[in-house]
Order: structure tokens, then sequence, then C-alpha cells
């Protein structure tokens, strides 16, 4: 299975992807891996570098994000993903294809049927089983990260378009309400492990 953790910054993905991996190794069998995009390789982590650093005025052209973001995935899927799956892994995966929509489709609003297309491409078809979003307010998650001081571009947008990419995982999820399952990400960090506990264990009863 593949279980994707989603939403804007300083939602508390990480935080929670971590309890609920300690939580499923607790309950499954199989390994219980936890990865990210943009990162989850060693070429991906260069690209993760490359895409977050703050680089003055040399600014990424939007097509060109989007373009490094895809060979991050494609990267990941081919030689991590894939394979871990056709062992029998159970893999939380920090961001997906999802990511890509919200932000470079609704954020920087480059063509989202061009997104989809090239998600094929980068993912070869490999789809989660189940995606949890982490619904909250930009200003919330902005003044969250802020006190991490890890250098980070994206904390130079506009909240405008933070905002952007929230009514883009808005609209994904209102699209496929199966598989995509909203979270209040300002709810206390024990009530959301309890939450998340809850819906793994429905779909590992499955
Ligand atoms: O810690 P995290 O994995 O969330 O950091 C990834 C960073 O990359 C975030 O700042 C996020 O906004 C940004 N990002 C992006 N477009 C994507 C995926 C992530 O701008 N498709
Ligand atoms: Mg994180």
């Amino acid at each position: 299975q593949l279980i994707v953790f989603e939403g804007i910054e300083g939602a508390g993905k990480t935080t929670q992807l971590q309890r609920a991996a300690a939580w499923l190794r607790s309950q499954v069998t199989v390994p219980v891996l936890t990865t990210r995009e943009p990162g989850g390789t060693l070429l991906g982590q260069e690209l993760r570098h490359l895409l977050l650093k703050v680089r003055g005025e040399d600014e990424i052209a939007p097509r060109s994000e989007l373009l490094l973001y895809a060979s991050d995935r494609a990267q990941h899927v081919e030689q991590y993903l894939k394979p871990n799956l056709a062992q029998g892994a159970m893999i939380l995966c920090d961001r997906y294809t999802h990511s890509t929509l919200a932000y470079q489709g609704y954020g920087r609003q480059l063509d989202v049927g061009l997104i989809r297309q090239l998600n094929a491409i980068a993912t070869g078809g490999l789809q989660p089983d189940l995606t949890l979003w982490f619904d909250l307010p930009p200003e919330v998650g902005l003044q969250r990260i802020q006190q991490r001081g890890e250098p980070n571009r994206l904390e130079r947008e506009a909240l405008a378009f933070h905002e952007r990419v929230r009514q883009g995982y808005r609209a994904l999820a209102a699209q496929d309400s199966e598989r995509m399952i909203r979270l209040d990400a300002e709810a206390p960090p024990d009530e959301l492990e309890q939450e998340i506990q809850k819906i793994l264990q429905k779909s590992l009863g499955q």
C-alpha cells in the first residue's frame, strides 16, 4: 500500500507521518517505510536542495520548477516506490502527485491538464491507495514554519499563493472523495494521531 500525506507548509504532515509509521509497525508484519518528495532518492536529495534553496534574484522559472519536481518523482517511483511495493512494503510518503497539481497547477497557475499528463509520465501510473490531506489556513502554517529555521524559498511567496494551493487541494479532494481524506490540521496533534489511526485501521481491513 502507498499512503500519501499532503497539505500546505506547516500542516504537520511530517510529524504525523512519523507517528503513523511507528503505530503501523505495531500493527502489521510487512515492512513499513517512510519517504518523501522531493528528496526520496540520492538524485532527489540534490533536486530538493536545488528547488528549495533561497537563490537571491535567480528565481526558478515555473515550468523549470515543474520539470524538476517531475524528475524527482520519476526517480523516486522507479528506484524506491515500485521495488518496495513489489516486495509487499507499506509506504508512507510525504507529498506526491497532488502536491504538483496544487503548487504548480493552482499555485503557479500552470495548466492542470498538462500536469496530470506529466504526473502520469513520472509515475508510470502508480497511484496512491489513500491520500491524507492536512488542511489548515496558510497563515497558521506559515507561522509554524517560520519557527523552524530551515531555509525554504517558498516562505517568500505571498499569502495569496499559499491560499491558491489550499484551494487546489480542496478542489482535488472534491474530485476524489473516496481516496483523499481531509483532516483538520489545526486539531491538537494527539487528536489527529488518533484520527489517522482509525483511518489506517479501516484501510488495513480492506
Ligand atoms: O518539508 P516539505 O517536504 O513540505 O518541503 C517541500 C517544500 O517544497 C515546501 O516548501 C513546498 O511548498 C514545496 N513544494 C512545491 N511544489 C511541490 C512540492 C513541494 O513548491 N510540488
Ligand atoms: Mg514536512
